[in-house]
Formats: structure tokens, C-alpha cells, sequence
């Protein structure tokens, strides 16, 4: 790292040194052997790693090691769940807030004549349940938390919703699962897309939960590896350390997520008591512990991030970084593009601590109430 302190946990984890721990043995060149050639052992050490990884992912939410399909991440698990789940002809359904890999891959259903929908959300990023007025089965796609506000949706009652007109249901769990639980077989829940890399587990990395029963087209072709759900030769350390992050979660989510809402608490009282006009798009209970969306009226957020090197944050989605478009999520939200430019997203995660919220407290409080701040100015 660059020396900066790391409020970035929305976009990325830093991965935890547990997890690098046992990953490190798969990176050796004494780790060699492909886990899906059974002819010899070095194959089948590889392939058992992989099998108990499976395993880790599968407890996480409670499924079956069977219904764990891996990806490279959850861009990919969302496309697998999307147009690999849904069955010719059914309507698709999505919030307007979900990441472009899903809103993308409900365009792209949409070109090949599926019936699409996007369910509107309230001003602090939430879906109503009654808003899915169903008449018959879908596929519904509904994050179970939103990568840039935190807001958590109530995927249980949207779940039970679907269910009951015969459809199938998709949760993008990618920003939920470091401190929060899913429940995939209490909850109803037939697809579930997860990435290491927001859980403190490496990147290139991610599942998909597919329910058993659930029929799935591949989307790519091959050996045959997993079933044939998604072939492609397994990274054995990249699943190691999926595993490791995803029973560390498990272990850690009640505390971190007790830690991380005191400390975003402290950090918000610290920015309201220096930046009165400030606004917050987070919703102030029962969202993501580590996010925290703001808005300073009047201030050029990109322009502002340059004055704070210091700080690694960002103006929104990096995903969507390289377009300089306001957020379709804080449009969804009702804001305007003029509010939508004036927004930072703080993400604080498992290793961040009270002395670095306090510092960027206090920083960003001298750079946005600067006399060179001022909205007269920018
Ligand atoms: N969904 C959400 C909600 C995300 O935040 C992200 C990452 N920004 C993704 C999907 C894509 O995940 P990955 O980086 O593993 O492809």
C-alpha cells in the first residue's frame, strides 16, 4: 500500500493474513497438480483443498457443498445466475440498484426477448416488497446489500414473494456476507453469488450458490470440471483462500459487524459536528455496519479526493469508475446529478481502526470546510 489509510472496503478487502497463511502452501511450486486430474496424488491433495474450500463456502450460507458452483468472481456468478438461470422466455426482474454485472446481464435478456422489469427503490435505496407484483414466475435479482449506500434489502420476504408465484430468486450477497447472515435454505433462496474479495479472502475469486434442482446453462464449454456448470481448471490456491475467508467470516461477522457500526457511528458524529450541511444517503439503521454515503451540498467530490492522498476513499462505485456519469443508484434514490457529484463512499472494514477513522474525520473536515472549498468556489 501507498501509505494511505485504506477506507475503500465497498470496492475491496484487504485480505486477511490468516487467509494468506493458508493460501501461501498452494503458491509453492511443491503445490503442483491439477485438481481434476485423479491419476495422482499431488492431483488429489489439490482436489480434497478444494472440496473442504467448498465446503467453508457452503456452511457460510448454509447450503450443501454440491450447490457451490466457483467462479472467477461474482461479475461471473452474476452472469452464470442471470443468463445461465433463467429459463426460456421468463420475465426478469432486478432492483434499479443493482451492480451494472447484473443490470447488464438484465439488458442483455431483455435484447434476447425476455419480459424485463427494474423495481424502483425509496430514498434510502430500498426495495418495497409489495413493488413485485408478480403473475407469474420470474427470475428476480434483488442484492442482498447495495455496494455503494449500504442499504440493506429484505431479500427474505422478496424471496418468499417469487417462491410463491413458482419463480426463481438471485441475491448478489458480494457486500453482505463479511459482516451479516444469509441463510439459503431458511430464506428460500435459489441463487446466491458471493466474491472473495470482499470478505478479506483473495481476488479472482467468487461463487454461485445454485440451489440443487435448479437447472443451469453453462456459459462456458470445456473438461467438464464442476459438473459441467462451469468448467475451467480450479485455482487451488484462489479456493483455499476463499474457503479460509469464508469460515473466518462466519466466525468474526457478529463482532466485526458490532466494531465497524460504533466506528462508523463515531466517524459520522465527528463529520456532522464539522460539515453541518452534511447529508447522509446510508440509511441511518440496519445498513451495511462499514458503509457510510455522504453528501457535502455544493462540493466536486472528485476534485475534493485529490486534496486528500492521504485518504484512500472514493466518489462512488469502482466499478463504474472511468464513467463520469452520476450514480444510477443515487438517481434511483432521488437525488440529482448535481447531489450525486457532491458524494463520497466511505467503506470501513475489519482492520481499520478508531486512530484512522479519527484522522480522516478531522481531514476531511479541514478540506471540505477550506474557504477554497466552498461552494461559491466549486
Ligand atoms: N456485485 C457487487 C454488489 C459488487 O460490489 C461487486 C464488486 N464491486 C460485484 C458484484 C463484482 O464482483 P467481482 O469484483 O468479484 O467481479
Amino acid at each position: 500500500m501507498d501509505g494511505s489509510i485504506y477506507l475503500d472496503h465497498m470496492a475491496s478487502t484487504p485480505l486477511d493474513p490468516a487467509v494468506l497463511d493458508e493460501m501461501l502452501p498452494w503458491l509453492s511450486a511443491g503445490a503442483v497438480g491439477n485438481p481434476h486430474a485423479s491419476g495422482h496424488r499431488a492431483g488429489w491433495r489439490a482436489a480434497e483443498a478444494i472440496e473442504r474450500a467448498r465446503a467453508e463456502v457452503a456452511t457460510l450460507i448454509n447450503a450443501r457443498p454440491g450447490e457451490i458452483v466457483f467462479t472467477s468472481g461474482a461479475t461471473e456468478a452474476n452472469a452464470l445466475a442471470l443468463l445461465g438461470g433463467t429459463p426460456d422466455g421468463w420475465p426478469v426482474v432486478a432492483s434499479a440498484i443493482e451492480h451494472p454485472s447484473v443490470l447488464a446481464c438484465v439488458a442483455e435478456l431483455e435484447r434476447r426477448g425476455h419480459p424485463a422489469s427494474r423495481l424502483p427503490v425509496d430514498d434510502a435505496g430500498g426495495v418495497d416488497p409489495d413493488s413485485l407484483a408478480l403473475t407469474g414466475p420470474a427470475l428476480v435479482s434483488v442484492m442482498a446489500a447495495n455496494n455503494e449506500v449500504g442499504t440493506v434489502q429484505p431479500i427474505a420476504e422478496l424471496a418468499r414473494r417469487c417462491r410463491q408465484r413458482g419463480g426463481l430468486f438471485h441475491t448478489d450477497a458480494v457486500q453482505r456476507l463479511a459482516t451479516g447472515e444469509i441463510d439459503v435454505t431458511a430464506l428460500g433462496i435459489d441463487l446466491l453469488s458471493l466474491s472473495g474479495h470482499k470478505l478479506h479472502g483473495p481476488m479472482g475469486i467468487g461463487a454461485l450458490f445454485v440451489r440443487q434442482g435448479v437447472a443451469l446453462r453453462p456459459l462456458l464449454f470445456g473438461g467438464g470440471q464442476q459438473g459441467g456448470k462451469r468448467p475451467g481448471t480450479l485455482p487451488t490456491a484462489l479456493c483455499v483462500g476463499l474457503g479460509a475467508a469464508c469460515r473466518i467470516a462466519r466466525e468474526r461477522r457478529q463482532t466485526d459487524a458490532a466494531r465497524l457500526t460504533l466506528l462508523r457511528e463515531r466517524l459520522v458524529a465527528a463529520l456532522a459536528a464539522g460539515i453541518p450541511t452534511l447529508r447522509r444517503n446510508s440509511p441511518a439503521e440496519g445498513g451495511l455496519p462499514g458503509c457510510l454515503h455522504l453528501t457535502i451540498p455544493g462540493m466536486d467530490a472528485a476534485d475534493s479526493l485529490l486534496d486528500l492522498p492521504d485518504l484512500a476513499l472514493s466518489t462512488g462505485s469502482a466499478c463504474a469508475s472511468g464513467d463520469t456519469g452520476p450514480s444510477h443508484v443515487l438517481l434511483a434514490m432521488g437525488r440529482t446529478p448535481a447531489e450525486a457529484h457532491a458524494s463520497i463512499r466511505i467503506g470501513l472494514g475489519r482492520f481499520t481502526t478508531e486512530a484512522e477513522v479519527d484522522h480522516a474525520a478531522a481531514r476531511l473536515v479541514e478540506v471540505f470546510t477550506a474557504s477554497d472549498h466552498s461552494p461559491a468556489r466549486r
